[in-house]
């Protein structure tokens, strides 16, 4: 995971959510009314994705393993909890499939005092409550909200994330020093298209790994290459690459993003 910044939704989405809300409300503030109105809210949703697949990782990934297409909308504490925070937009997450269904489910651990122990990525930044090992792919709890948070998501159980983890390093790295290639070389099409790489790529948190590891003393040997040490000195120097007209590259196209929440809803969670 990586911090997300979630967007302001505008006022006729948070309205039509307020609207939902009441309804809920008025039908005993239940979990089934809140599965009800959540099956009925169309619109509503297609709001939702559309501010979610603007705040997604890289191209519309899951929040949780940044790894598969964030399918679902989920909700972060779950309509079965908390159902009048069903229309709440502060509450809804983009989520893979396999990780709103198969892991999360309506897992929602909290600490002695009603405290949550999962990590919200748009709220906290997973850093601090996870440290990753881009080589191996496996993540070390720093806290206990990290540690619950592997436990309820299976982030170091599942092959896939784990073997993908790993592949990413390598590409993240071999990529990092063709993008500084091509700036000495004054290839700026070659740098821009490995910097457009780099943001696109599944487990957006390796980048950040990396990132972190290349301000630690030492850094060349913990990276092991004095060339990619040089390249990640120039990377954070010119702001992850420069970030061409100003646009975030965690984000996805505006095209693209019109195009996804135009498709049909699928929702859950
Ligand atoms: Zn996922």
């Amino acid at each position: 995971m990586i911090p997300l910044r979630r967007p302001e939704a505008d006022d006729d989405l948070l309205s039509q959510c307020a609207d939902r809300t009441k309804r809920i409300r008025k039908l005993g503030a239940t979990s089934k009314a809140a599965q009800s109105q959540w099956s009925a809210g169309t619109v509503e949703k297609d709001g939702i994705r559309a501010l979610l697949l603007r705040m997604a990782p890289g191209v519309e990934r899951c929040m949780y393993c940044l790894n598969s297409t964030g399918t679902d909308i989920d909700h972060f504490e779950p309509k079965s909890r908390r159902p009048l925070r069903t229309f709440c937009w502060h509450n809804h997450l983009l989520a893979c499939s396999r990780c709103n269904s198969n892991y999360k489910r309506t897992e929602y651990p909290c600490d002695d005092f009603g405290q949550c122990l999962l990590i919200d990525p748009s709220v906290d930044d997973p850093f601090d409550h996870l440290m990753l090992l881009p080589a191996s792919g496996t993540f070390k709890a720093k806290t206990r909200k990290g540690r619950e948070t592997l436990r309820v998501f299976g982030l170091n159980d599942r092959f896939e994330l784990v073997s993908g983890r790993q592949d990413a390093y390598v590409r993240c790295c071999d990529v990092l020093i063709g993008w500084h290639r091509c700036v000495v070389d004054g290839d700026s099409g070659g740098a821009e298209r490995r910097v457009h790489a780099l943001h696109r790529e599944p487990f957006a948190d390796v980048l950040r790994a990396i990132e972190d590891m290349a301000r630690l003393p030492h850094a060349s040997l913990l990276l092991g290459s004095d060339e990619l040490a040089t390249a990640l000195e120039a990377w954070s120097t010119t702001s992850r690459g420069t970030v061409p007209e100003g646009r975030l590259l965690t984000t996805v196209p505006p095209s693209r993003t019109e195009t996804s929440a135009a498709l049909p809803s699928r929702t859950d969670g």
